[in-house]
């Protein structure tokens, strides 16, 4: 027989493979933001006038003067320049998940024909790409592309080096010539001016009088899967879909859990060194990476930064992965669920607010009880993801993460706050009306002298809820690998601001009737946790209990699909809210939900029209070239009084026929159009066309396991998962 020489070379290549040699990595103190136009990178380069300008732009978000651009525009090109950079671009981040780059030259000829560099002001200020064909919901027609960006000074601008050249980085926002925001960032900082500006007017009711501009913060832990190359080229579902849409279980999984937090395989650990190396140059503080749970699944985490840079840092980082993988014979998958079966990727976004003068409002220090800010910050929070739990939902929506959410080892899609043990009886006690003193976790004593004691947590974790106070912070757990952490950091700042200024309302009325402060935060929490207690729960969230009791009896929403979960971008208290917040114009809002909407319908066409293809190009093909072989073998054994066994035979006859059937039921799904409603597309792509591509996967992985192993043509689970 002939065997399937790729996939069988492909296994060859792989186990002979060395880490990549990458140079010797150099003491952090000398790499350390090293390409980055930051503030201590001005001091030296401005002047001190500049300087001080910059720092109070950057730290408070106060205007620049043109002159003061023109100065900054000149050193940083001096600075760029003198690192071998000839070009430099607006970065920006447009509504789909992925960054746009126009490059220019800082070149300019004299009337003696002499090569010159310039870079001003106004064009730092200001850049504008043709940008008619980022997709935008309906916000500029395409014969009316004219589209803007504007340099981003709060985030600082870099050196982006690859082995092709070097390119000043400028971080920048894009908006329509009407003024429109057509991106990730705009949104963004609007949504932390309006929690700053909510958060202020309960600080100031509370008696503060000295108040720092605040800021939102996030540190976004990253999970992603590392595949070597040689497989991934065979695997057209991994190439465009970012996922295997076939694939047979493989005996051992993840069952043993014996990668989480094992040693990290020796390419691995290159690539890691070698990625990190470039992020610390860049400015991006990596602090921690190790095994995840699934074998070949890894995750890496930066130190938190201000949500803003956060952001931009996010989805460099994703790009610089995707690419150094590249570099080490790996294809990275940040896809939220690549193996069915396996464990998923998710992208925990750690979120708290905070400002030089009050600290992170977020933290309890030892004495929550005695913390009045921090139970007005955390019961805004309550209150905020219990309104707007289902745009909370939204955000996070993608086709990818569908795979994802409530798979078992996943937030439910339903959203929910875990608050540990000793906040969630502060709260519960809040509710009676009652302040009372809080427990502290006491001394971990294991009864072995050498072991030094520490202080325990005074709350455990809880990997089940999507929604989790972690001590200082609350995680976001539900947000997508893949995604860009902006939607979801723009949703919580947007829905705190709110709550900010219903709490700010709610106190002035208390202290308008003479209520002391803590009579006046007690009443305003306990309305709180009467009101939006509800969203707040402690137990498993995977269990099908709270499934139920989340829906029937709290009245929270089960939002399974994003095909559900989008049009709650439509919801009147949705579009009030961005409105009032000045976050998002109506018109903005409707641009998103259409552009989500059609990315959601696209991903899964596209991997639907995959699973045609791939079905009837190479598992049909191989599967047929088997059942020949055994057709023939079984004639043979006859002519010599023998008999074959005929059961994998007719499996196979069986399973091909059943596969084609299903097959030709999903073109025809795929060719359907006339929907009235985008609603009712989504509907379908989530509910039949996900079906029949489950149905022609359930055939073609029963084929795998009939098959010739040397005639299967896709590289298989086990291949891809343990060979590194
Ligand atoms: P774990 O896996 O235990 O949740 P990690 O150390 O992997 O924790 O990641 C925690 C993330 O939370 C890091 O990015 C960390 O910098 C970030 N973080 C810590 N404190 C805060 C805070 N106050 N606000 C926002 N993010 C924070
Ligand atoms: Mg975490």
């Amino acid at each position: 027989m002939s065997a399937n020489a790729s996939r069988l070379q492909a296994i060859q290549a792989i186990s002979n493979r060395q880490p990549v040699a990458v140079g010797k990595t150099e003491p952090l103190g000398n790499i350390w933001a090293s390409d980055v136009f930051n503030l201590s990178t001005m001091e030296w380069a401005l002047s001190k006038s500049a300087f001080k300008a910059m720092k109070n732009t950057v730290q408070t978000g106060a205007p620049l003067d043109p002159a003061t651009a023109d100065v900054v525009a000149a050193a940083m090109k001096e600075w760029a320049v003198a690192k071998g950079v000839k070009f430099f671009s607006h970065i920006f981040y447009p509504m789909t998940n992925i960054t746009a780059e126009k490059h220019d030259g800082f070149i300019i000829t004299s009337p003696e024909g002499n090569a010159i560099t310039e870079f001003t002001g106004s064009l730092l200020k200001k850049g504008e790409p043709d940008g008619s064909s980022f997709p935008n919901g309906s916000l500029r027609m395409t014969s009316a592309a004219r589209g803007y960006t504007a340099w981003d000074p709060t985030s600082p601008a870099f050196v982006m080096q690859t082995d092709n050249g070097a390119t000043l980085m400028i971080p920048s926002v894009f908006m329509s010539w009407t003024g429109e925001a057509l991106d990730k960032k705009i949104p963004l900082l609007r949504s932390n001016a309006a929690m700053d500006k909510a958060a202020r007017k309960v600080i100031g009711l509370m008696g503060e009088t000295d108040i720092a501009t605040l800021n939102s913060s996030c540190g976004a832990e990253q999970e992603y899967f590392l595949v070597d190359a040689n497989f991934a080229n065979l695997r057209p579902d991994l190439l465009l879909a970012g996922r295997t849409l076939f694939g047979a279980s493989p005996a051992k999984g993840q069952q043993f859990d014996d990668h989480y937090f094992g040693a990290i395989p020796a390419r691995v650990q290159v690539f890691m060194q070698d990625l990190e190396d470039q992020l610390y140059k860049l400015g991006i503080p990596a602090k921690t990476h190790h095994n995840e749970v699934a074998p070949a699944q890894f995750e890496i985490a930066p130190y938190f930064e201000a949500a803003n840079v956060a952001a931009d840092h996010q989805q460099l980082m994703m790009t610089l992965m995707k690419a150094t993988a590249r570099k080490h014979g790996f294809l990275c998958l940040l896809h939220e669920k690549p193996f069915a079966g396996i464990n998923g990727s998710g992208k925990h976004v750690n979120w708290s607010v905070g400002n030089a003068t009050q600290g992170n409002l977020l933290d309890p220090g030892s004495t929550p009880h005695e913390n009045l800010l921090f139970l007005l910050f955390c019961g805004a929070v309550i209150r905020g993801v219990h309104t707007f739990g289902p745009l909370l939902r939204a955000v996070i929506a993608s086709a990818s993460n569908d795979h994802r959410l409530g798979a078992n080892e996943a937030p439910p899609a339903i959203l929910s706050v875990y608050l540990g043990d000793q906040l969630e009886k502060v709260f519960m006690d809040i509710k009676e009306g009652k302040l009372t003193e809080t427990a502290k976790g006491g001394d971990m004593d294991l009864g072995l002298s050498q072991i030094l004691k520490f202080e325990r947590d005074p709350g455990d974790r809880n990997r089940t809820s999507p929604f989790a106070f972690t001590g200082n912070r609350f995680e976001f757990r539900a947000v997508g690998a893949s995604q860009s952490v902006s939607g979801p950091l723009v949703a919580m700042n947007t829905m705190l601001a709110d709550s900010l200024e219903w709490v700010a309302e709610k106190l002035e009325a208390q202290f308008a009737k003479g209520s002391s402060k803590t009579e006046a935060v007690v009443s305003v929490l306990q309305t709180v946790m009467k009101e939006h207690g509800n969203v707040v729960f402690g137990g498993n969230g995977y269990s099908p209990e709270w499934h139920k009791m989340a829906v029937e009896e709290r009245g929270l929403q089960n939002l399974p699909t994003s095909a559900e979960a989008l049009p709650m971008l439509q919801d009147a208290t949705v579009i009030a809210l961005f409105k009032d917040t000045g976050v998002l114009t109506p018109v903005e809002l409707d641009s998103r939900y259409q552009v989500y909407t059609e990315q959601y319908i696209l991903s899964i066409e596209v991997e639907a029209k995959l699973v045609v293809d791939m079905a009837k190009t190479l598992i049909y093909p191989a599967a047929l070239n088997y059942l020949g072989i055994l057709t023939a073998t079984g004639s043979g054994m006859a002519a010599l009084g023998l008999t074959l066994d005929k059961s994998s035979a007719e499996t196979i006859a069986g399973e091909l026929d059943a596969m084609m059937k299903a097959v030709a039921k999903l073109s025809d799904a795929i060719g359907k159009h006339d929907f009235d409603s985008v609603n009712e597309h989504m509907a379908f792509c989530a509910g039949e066309v996900r079906a029949l591509m489950d149905e022609v996967r359930l055939h073609a992985d029963t084929l795998e396991g009939e098959v010739a192993d040397e005639l299967w043509p896709l590289p298989k689970y086990q291949e891809m998962l343990f060979i590194k």
